[in-house]
């Protein structure tokens, strides 16, 4: 089997591009182009050397001892916190901004949910001097108000979704509705590996270059390229990607996807798409999707805003339908747990979203000379607002 896209644009039975035909246009210029822009000379130089030189790759791969103590194995912790905004994100908005100008795109649009991903493209847009107008649900608007702040003061337009939930999937709706009224200036940043083919495929490439640098840099601390286990928080499923990209087919290394269940998988209030999803079509993409038995989406839920979404990238769907990916899900209060316990032992803040990923000890045991990779995908200090009433701080 194969865990790659293939030529259609399909994941196994996931993926593709259903789309309106207002957007074919759009679409069939990033299918017939973002392969020979991404992979040109000119373009991969400048696009390492922004990776370099901006976000501060390469991030560092760090051996956590005392958690490694605790639980009798070996971990290492990809430093995506580490990234120039606070996350992976960037690695993405980076090389989309590099391809919308090559493609001759003056204006930028993107939705966002905790903003994380609207923060990482309003920083790119200011880098490159473009414009740019970010989509985000009038609910996150008022949780997540730090972040708009942050967008505004980059310069971006923040236009509120007002309808459905006004979160994180109405954001989106938004955004495809503006690229369908605005498409020829316009290029659309998707923030993780969902939206129709080619955005999941381009999306993971930009972000494999952390299971890149993870071959090389694990290699110094263990003379081997190959860890047992790569772990990761899975939301949309980009820092996944991003970490599993260089180890897809190779079987020697298990790969973990850690979802978010809420208040439980079966609590009715819960994010864990592999657990609770159908196969449907959200965003353009065939895929595992949250819904009703008449294929209404329902409503997510999860502490971690970035982790709040009804769905899962296609390549994901494929990994957890075909069991190449082991999933579990943890929910918010062992989410924060973990969080708290990575702080103390680690001196380490992770996002919510991260800390999830951290969870995974209660459920499951290593050997002490097991190699374990986590992708520590993003710092904890947009969430400390929540970190303090949840424990009282
Ligand atoms: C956005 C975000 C996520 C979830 O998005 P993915 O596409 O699944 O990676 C996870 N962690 C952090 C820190 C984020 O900002």
């Amino acid at each position: 089997m194969n865990y790659n896209i293939d030529k259609n644009g399909f994941y196994g039975d996931f993926g593709g591009a259903f789309i309106p035909e207002m957007l074919h246009q759009n679409i069939n210029e990033l299918k017939k182009n973002y392969k020979k822009i991404t992979s040109d000379k000119k373009f991969q130089s400048e696009f390492t050397k922004l990776l370099h030189d901006y976000v501060g790759r390469p991030t560092p791969l760090y051996f956590a001892e005392r958690l490694s103590e605790k639980y009798k194995t070996k971990i290492y912790l990809k430093r995506e916190d580490l990234c120039h905004t606070g996350a992976h994100k960037i690695n993405n908005t980076i090389g989309q901004i590099l391809l919308a100008k090559e493609l001759g795109k003056t204006r930028i649009i993107a939705e966002t949910g905790a903003g994380q991903h609207g923060v990482a493209t309003a920083t790119v847009c200011a880098l490159m001097g473009l414009k740019c107008v970010i989509y985000m649900g009038e609910v996150d608007i008022v949780r997540q108000s730090p972040n708009v702040a942050r967008m505004k003061m980059l310069g971006a337009e923040v236009k509120p979704a007002k309808s459905g939930s006004k979160t994180l999937k109405d954001a989106t709706n938004e955004a495809i509705r503006d690229w369908i009224n605005n498409p020829m200036d316009t290029h659309y940043i998707i923030g993780s590996v969902v939206g129709p083919h080619p955005y999941p495929d381009m999306v993971a490439r930009f972000q494999s270059v952390i299971s890149k640098e993870v071959k090389e840099q694990l290699f110094e601390f263990e003379k081997t390229k190959n860890p047992d286990y790569v772990i990761a928080c899975v939301g949309g499923g980009s820092n996944a990607a991003g970490i599993y990209y260089e180890y897809l087919n190779n079987k020697k290394v298990k790969i973990i996807a850690v979802e978010a269940a809420g208040f439980g998988v079966n609590s009715g209030k819960s994010a864990a798409t592999s657990q609770l999803g159908k196969e449907g079509i959200i965003h353009g993409s065939k895929t595992l999707l949250m819904q009703t038995n008449d294929g209404q989406i329902t409503e997510p839920y999860s502490i971690s805003a970035g982790l709040d979404y009804p769905g899962v990238g296609p390549m994901h769907a494929h990994l957890f339908k075909s069991e190449r990916a082991e999933f579990i899900s943890i929910t918010d209060d062992e989410a924060m747990t973990a969080g708290l316990e990575l702080s103390q032992l680690e001196g380490i803040i992770p996002a919510i979203e991260t800390a999830h990923a951290f969870a995974i000890f209660e459920y499951k045991k290593f050997k002490p000379e097991e190699i374990l990779v986590f992708n520590l995908s993003g710092r904890g200090d947009k969430d400390l607002d929540t970190f303090i009433k949840y424990f009282k701080l």
